[in-house]
């Protein structure tokens, strides 16, 4: 999957509310840009280089999948509508807010409308002070040195006074506290994967997938289904059951929850399916002797997509042995989910309707998704 940018972004106010001034525009950057990892304290700091009101700054380390301008882009975009208004002539003067992008990870640009890392950061403590709280060791590539090192070689003397507020990370907003184990389910190219890391990463959670490109039954299984069927399940079950058990006893300490792309029960029905009768009942015993001792998912996320948008995404991620699934076959295992979820009572279920919605691309999808799991 792709990687996101981690980008050091520089904020500052001197005009009406300066606390609130920032902690609208790390709203906004959290909306439209990409996840805060870290906010630096608030620091009142003198206006530097023309006369006017003190300065509130801070600076946050935020990773975007966004290319460094369209995060410039979207920065002015929040400058202007928290309020920011320029005049042509080329001075400094007091401003709502004022972001600017300090470093975009090693990344070296200079075109006319971009300058990265910011040319005049190593001059600045109301940036270097600030980025040192959450990017001491970051080295800026060009000078190929440490923040820690830049701030102690500043040669800015002006007295920087830490505020005693704390800007909020709107990531708190989503809380998965409630929960030590979430699974993510859905039909074959619902993107049960995508959404189960994406969270995992976003949100500190233990991310456990399912290993189906290691089952060798599984391409088998897609071109002769009568024969391959019933080893398939059973070495699916086998494996979701061992790796299960596994993961969900080693509790990681650092790590807030479980997040995974499955819940054992799959197993029940994609058996239901591709099993003929005799089988499936013997299947079924083994299924539930195992099921009794496994941990259940204290929320059960089903993300719903109608089986066009389904075989859209199965062309996309282009894997052979998938190309041939009949939409018949994908109705089939919805209705699947959808019986088992209607009966089932262990645990919490959530059915989240995403057939609109790319949670890949699109950031507020992606906000939206978060939003229906943890209402
Ligand atoms: P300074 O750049 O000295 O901090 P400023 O922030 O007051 O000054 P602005 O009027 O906010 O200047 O920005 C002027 C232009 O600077 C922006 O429109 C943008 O195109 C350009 N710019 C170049 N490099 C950067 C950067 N790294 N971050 C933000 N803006 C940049
Ligand atoms: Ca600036
Ligand atoms: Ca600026």
């Amino acid at each position: 999957m792709l990687k996101p940018t981690i980008y050091h972004i520089a904020l500052g106010s001197n005009k009406d509310d300066k606390f609130k001034n920032l902690q609208l525009a790390v709203d906004a950057i959290y909306k439209d840009i990409g996840n805060i990892t870290l906010i630096s304290q608030v620091y009142k700091s003198p206006a530097f280089g023309f006369k006017s009101d003190d300065f509130f700054n801070c600076c946050l380390v935020l990773e975007s999948y966004l290319e460094a301008q369209k995060v410039l882009e979207t920065l002015l975009e929040i400058e202007n509508s928290l309020g920011r208004t320029r005049t042509k002539n080329n001075t400094y003067e007091a401003r709502t807010i004022d972001l600017d992008i300090v470093f975009a990870e090693g990344n070296i640009i200079n075109t006319k409308r971009l300058q990265v890392p910011h040319p005049e950061m190593s001059k600045r403590k109301f940036v270097l002070l600030p980025l040192n709280d959450v990017a001491s060791k970051i080295k800026h590539p060009k000078f190929n040195k440490e923040v820690s090192m830049l701030l102690e070689e500043c040669k800015d003397d002006s007295v920087l006074e830490p505020i005693k507020i704390w800007l909020k990370n709107p990531s708190k907003q989503h809380d998965f506290s409630k929960y030590n184990y979430i699974a993510i389910e859905g039909n074959i190219g619902a993107g049960k994967t995508s959404l189960a890391t994406k969270i995992s990463h976003d949100f500190n959670a233990k991310l456990i997938l399912e290993r189906f490109a290691d089952n060798p039954f599984l391409p088998k299984f897609y071109e002769d289904a009568n024969r391959y069927a019933f080893t398939l399940e059973m070495s699916f079950l086998a494996d979701r059951y061992q790796q299960i058990s596994d993961d969900l006893s080693q509790l990681d300490l650092f790590k807030d929850f479980i997040v995974s792309d499955y819940d054992v029960f799959k197993s029940m029905i994609f058996s239901k399916i591709t099993l003929n009768e005799d089988e499936f009942s013997l299947y079924r015993k083994l299924f539930y002797l195992m099921y009794k001792d496994i941990a259940k998912p204290e929320l059960y996320v089903y993300l719903y997509q109608n089986t066009e948008r389904l075989q859209k995404n199965i062309k996309k991620r282009g894997r052979d042995y998938e190309q041939n699934i009949a939409d018949d076959y994908l109705e089939k295992i919805n209705t699947g989910y959808l019986d088992f979820l209607k009966t089932q009572k262990d645990f919490n279920v959530k059915i989240i309707d995403v057939s609109d919605r790319d949670f890949v691309v699109n950031r507020a999808d992606y906000l939206w998704v978060l939003e229906e799991i943890c209402a």
